[in-house]
């Protein structure tokens, strides 16, 4: 039996939730966005559609393409409002208690046929679908940053997945003009348990002193040829969802490799979460990003 997905929700519209919505109502689905703050919502939207914008300028969409796509996002600001997606993603905070208490409320508010989706970057797909009551139809559906412009989309299993559920992901994932590869329920996935431990490392190498901000960066980007360096790329990431991360590889694999560094630790502690901040181990409150250290 398959499974048609035409109406999608999100939960969060953060950075990724808002991308999220983005790829999906160009997609032609149409999507419910809700977050617990309200402000949110509406940051998200406006952001949504200065990115339209930006490919109307480009000629890569026309004006109608723009307006087709921003009147199928609608603000969703009770939970409730959710209730009639075929399909709801989760893109809320990294923090596993905040999902569980996501999905436990969800539980009672959905079709009998819905799809849930968790698009975390660590944490056990398997555990969130056990809070569910309908662990079969439950998948992980892990999105890149920024969505609009990364190609990957990781699929994830947890032990319950049905294949229905599975095929119906990746037909949806296809919908949106990406590519599927599929990875086992294990911490991190493949793509985050290969790009943290890197970016944490070189977290260590700044708070061992072995280079400066800018030395680490330059080095990356001109040394290995990465197209930004690793702690710009944390700080585009999140510097909270980083830590998350590499605790859930911790834990996770009880491997002291995973230990998070200190000074990664510490910026979160000081609220200095990255971009989304306004400061990380770049400040960009000005005309551009001065290294913090
Ligand atoms: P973010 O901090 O930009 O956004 C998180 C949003 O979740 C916020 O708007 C917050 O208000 C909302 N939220 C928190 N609790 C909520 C609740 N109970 N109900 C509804 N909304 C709630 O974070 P982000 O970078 O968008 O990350 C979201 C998810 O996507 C995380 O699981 C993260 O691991 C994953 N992810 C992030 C990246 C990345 O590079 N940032 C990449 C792939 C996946």
């Amino acid at each position: 039996m398959s499974i048609e997905i035409r109406r999608i929700g999100i939960i969060g519209a953060g950075q990724m939730g808002n991308g999220i919505a983005q790829v999906c109502a160009s997609a032609g689905f149409d999507v419910k966005l809700h977050d617990l703050n309200a402000d949110r919502i509406h940051a998200g939207l406006a952001t949504i559609n200065g990115n339209l914008a930006k490919l109307v300028a480009r000629g890569a969409l026309d004006e109608p393409g723009r307006h087709a796509a921003l009147a199928r996002i609608l603000a969703a600001p009770a939970l409730e409002d959710v209730g009639d997606c075929d399909l709801v993603i989760e893109a809320a905070t990294e923090n596993e208690e905040v999902k569980r208490k996501i999905f436990m409320a969800l539980n009672p508010l959905l079709k009998p046929d819905t799809m849930l989706a968790s698009n975390t970057s660590s944490i056990s797909i398997t555990r969130l679908a056990s809070v569910t009551d309908r662990p079969e139809r439950f998948i992980g559906i892990h999105f890149m940053n920024p969505v609009p412009r990364m190609q990957l989309v990781e699929l994830i299993r947890g032990i319950a997945t049905e294949d229905p559920t599975f095929e119906a992901a990746r037909e949806f994932i296809t919908a949106l003009g990406k590519t599927v590869t599929t990875a086992e329920d294990f911490p991190a996935f493949i793509v985050n348990r290969i790009l943290l431990p890197m970016i944490n490392e070189a977290i260590y190498t700044l708070y061992e002193g072995v280079g400066s901000v800018d030395a680490i960066d330059t080095a990356m980007r001109l040394g290995a040829n990465h197209p930004m360096g690793p702690l710009q790329l944390a700080d585009f990431i999140g510097l909270d969802t980083c830590l998350s991360v590499m605790q859930v590889l911790h834990e996770g694999l009880a491997d002291s490799k995973y230990r998070p560094c200190p000074l990664l630790v510490k910026y979160v502690e000081a609220g200095w979460l990255g971009r989304k901040t306004m400061r990380g181990f770049y400040d960009y409150r000005g005309e551009k990003p001065v290294p913090t250290r």
